[in-house]
């Protein structure tokens, strides 16, 4: 059997672990913290204008497991904020153990605390096996980089404000390193205004129990809070640091937007000093969770060279996913990127073609589009979504975007590549309520999905 080794697992290595088991492979899941997500712990949105195409698409080609799981752990669905809208809010709490158990269940062996400093090449194009901090070489036929693009602590440092302490937890775990540099594959760096590398994130954290009871009330009950701020507060300039060009838009300065996303709130502003922010009404006693009020991560500093099968430039059994892939920013790009790469790793070795999904989907189009887009030097400064900014704009303009599930359907049919991730068999699974024999806790995938696609298209939730 084919062994596939998967390195980093926030939601575009462990997309690609599922589709590669699925692919019929062994997978090892390499994570260099204690938990899987990466920067989807401090995320949760989902679903929100084109994502909700591209999360359609996933599930029809086959890889929708961790579509449906984000469905079932969010609180809030088809919420509107400002330039968003039908969008949903997973538990940043509760969504790690959900997909821990779900990969466990699927097959996927993992391992925590492993971080890969280093890679052994067999040949000039070969990679035998990857090095982890304490020495061990892990072998495999095929590796996925899945690392990210943010940090390690130097380069917030050098690049931004210096270190958050972030939910990627680089002081604990150890810093990110890019495997395909280190296979001697040289990194694209993104860039900021003024050719300033990286970019911020353009969210933070706040500790629910910090707000006042009223404010938190509201936020539970609408999903969505705007606060607007005093004139002399708003800093423009913020528009230009950060890597979510869809919240790059005056209200995202002009205002403090709270989401609901659980446990913890999501602040959609990269960062604020504490005491401004207490100066707000209902934010007296407002704490950080993950980072602090002067900074945030950076990120966008490590795209690897590669084709649209995700192959990396220059190497032939290293495929990669999610930002290290491509500026791509969001948790549904991840597991679209990972879905294409974990099939194609196992495609690369049993002779079969690898797969190059179609521009006539979203999700093959993205990818498509962010590659060609590289050969203009100022596509260092843009990022890509399905959710905002250039490419929402371009996904509207082709007629791609479309929140009507029958259309999605046929468009997926139509390129005759319906359940490709995973055949008929899983396909069945996450479009009916599941049931499971092994005695295992069943996720209420069933009900949310059903409840978010009639809240979108209108009709009376059963
Ligand atoms: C604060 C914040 C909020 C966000 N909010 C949202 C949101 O609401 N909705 C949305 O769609 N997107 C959001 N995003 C963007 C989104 O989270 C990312 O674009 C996406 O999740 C990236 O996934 P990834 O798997 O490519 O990388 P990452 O999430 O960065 O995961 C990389 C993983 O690789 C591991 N790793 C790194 N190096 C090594 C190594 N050497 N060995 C082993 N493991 C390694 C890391 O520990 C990490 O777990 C947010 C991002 C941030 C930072």
């Amino acid at each position: 059997m084919t062994d596939i080794v998967v390195i980093g697992g926030g939601w575009a290595g462990c997309s690609a672990s599922l589709a590669a088991i699925k692919a019929g492979a062994e997978v090892l899941l390499l994570e260099r913290t204690d938990m899987l997500l990466g920067c989807g712990l401090a995320g949760g949105i989902m679903r929100n204008n084109g994502r909700y195409t591209a999360a359609e698409e996933l599930k029809r080609l086959g890889n929708g497991e961790l579509i449906d799981a984000a469905d079932a752990c969010s609180l809030q669905v088809n919420i509107s904020f400002p330039g968003h809208e039908h969008a949903s809010l997973y538990d940043t709490v509760s969504m790690e153990p959900v997909v821990r158990r779900l990969l466990q269940d699927m097959g996927v062996k993992i391992r925590f605390e492993s971080r890969v400093t280093e890679v052994v090449k067999c040949s000039e194009r070969r990679i035998e096996g990857v090095v982890l901090t304490e020495g061990e070489t892990v072998a495999g036929d095929v590796f996925i980089e899945a690392t990210g693009s943010a940090g390690p602590m130097s380069n917030c440092a050098r690049h931004g404000n210096g270190c958050s302490m972030c939910v990627l937890r680089c002081p604990s775990f150890g810093p990110r390193v890019s495997l395909s540099l280190a296979a001697g594959v040289a990194d694209i760096a993104g860039t900021r205004k003024n050719e300033q590398y990286g970019s911020f994130s353009g969210s933070c954290e706040l500790n629910k129990n910090s707000l006042k009871a009223e404010l938190r009330n509201q936020l539970e009950k609408k999903g969505v809070v705007v606060i607007p701020l005093p004139e002399s507060y708003v800093n423009l300039d913020l528009l230009q640091m950060k890597a979510c060009h869809q919240y790059a838009r005056p209200d995202y300065v002009r205002n403090i937007i709270l989401l609901d996303t659980g446990g913890r709130v999501k602040m959609m502003m990269p960062f604020c000093p504490l005491e401004l922010l207490r100066t707000l009404p209902g934010l007296e006693y407002a704490t950080y969770e993950h980072s602090r009020g002067g900074g945030n991560s950076l990120r966008f500093l490590s795209r690897a060279p590669r084709d649209n099968a995700m192959r990396v430039t220059g190497l032939d059994n290293l495929f990669c996913a999610g930002e290290k892939a491509g500026f791509f920013v969001g948790h549904t790009e991840a597991m679209v990127t990972g879905s294409v790469a974990g099939l194609n790793s196992v495609r690369s070795v049993t002779g079969k073609p690898c797969l190059e999904l179609p521009t006539s989907l979203v999700c093959g189009d993205l990818i498509a589009f962010e590659n060609a887009a590289l050969a203009d030097r100022q596509a260092l400064q843009k990022r890509y979504t399905f959710a905002g900014g250039e490419y929402f704009d371009r996904m509207a303009e082709l007629e791609l975007y479309t929140t009507d599930h029958d259309t999605i359907v046929k468009r997926v049919d139509k390129t005759g590549l319906t359940g490709v991730f995973a055949g008929a068999k899983i396909l069945t699974q996450t479009t009916t309520s599941q049931s499971d024999d092994t005695g295992s806790e069943t996720l209420p995938q069933g009900d949310v999905r059903h409840r978010h696609l009639a809240a979108v298209s209108g009709q009376k939730f059963i």
